[in-house]
């Protein structure tokens, strides 16, 4: 349940905002985290996004990352793979509420069935400058900012109360950390087949789930890219089998 910074339950009053932007005719996108992913929990949520008239409803399957470090990570990924595909059939027989992955992985396949084959995208570092509060700099990803590695120190590149931006992001582009990123993301490419439609990102679930930037797979990316990609394949194949039985 989402409690304000008071600790104060928020539900009642989300909803009450959800109402008002609603009768000022504006469109309403919600984002739900799911901790336990399962095929009835999909239909339950692409209901309840329709029931409070949402245009758009995004998925984050809950990861361990920053302060929620100590969760455990969802693992079973065929049941993650169904919760993907009942989310696209909801949204089949309810396209009012559209569901962010679910278009952007239709998105990648009709672009992948349109286009002429082309080489792998690059492994491309966008070194995405988050500033906090005190000045301080991390690059790559905003999840690091505030946070420290045993290998690497803490994950900044100085301060912009020191020393200009710019000079910081082409120090920091150098720095070990990022160096460590940049090799994960060769891995990546060269060795998962799902590089194109990922890209490999994710620094900050490689860091907390395994203690450096190098490796591939996390539970973050098994989750929210691979069973997303394999649930709409599923749904593909299934549907095509169904169309044309032998
Ligand atoms: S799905 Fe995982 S292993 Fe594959 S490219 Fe993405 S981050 Fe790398």
């Amino acid at each position: 349940m989402r409690v304000d910074l008071a600790g104060r339950v928020a539900f009642g009053r989300i909803l009450r905002g959800i109402e008002l932007l609603l009768a000022a005719g504006r469109d309403v996108s919600v984002i739900a985290v799911v901790s336990d992913p399962s095929p009835q929990r999909a239909r339950r949520l692409h209901a309840f996004a329709a029931e409070l008239g949402c245009t758009w409803l995004g998925v984050n399957i809950e990861e361990r990352e920053g302060v929620n470090a100590q969760r455990p990570t969802t693992r079973d990924l065929n049941r993650t793979a169904e919760f993907w595909a009942e989310l696209l059939r909801c949204w089949q027989e309810n396209p009012r509420v559209q569901v962010r992955e679910i278009d952007r992985a239709l998105g990648f396949a009709a672009h992948t069935l349109r286009e002429q084959p082309s080489p792998s995208r690059p492994a491309m570092i966008e070194p995405l400058p988050t500033v906090a509060f005190d000045g301080s700099v991390t690059l790559i990803s905003p999840e690091l900012a505030g946070f420290t590695s045993e290998r690497h120190g803490v994950f900044s590149c100085g301060n912009v109360l020191d020393e200009p931006l710019d000079q910081l992001i082409d120090r920091g582009l150098a720095a070990n950390w990022v160096r460590e990123y940049r090799r994960g993301l060769r891995n990546c490419r060269d060795l998962c087949p799902y590089f194109d439609f990922c890209g490999g990102g994710h620094p900050s679930n490689r860091h907390f789930e395994h203690g450096r930037l190098d490796t591939t797979e996390t539970a973050y990316c098994q989750n929210s890219k691979i069973a997303l990609m394999e649930g709409v394949i599923g749904v593909a194949h299934h549907n095509i089998i169904r169309n044309h039985p032998r």
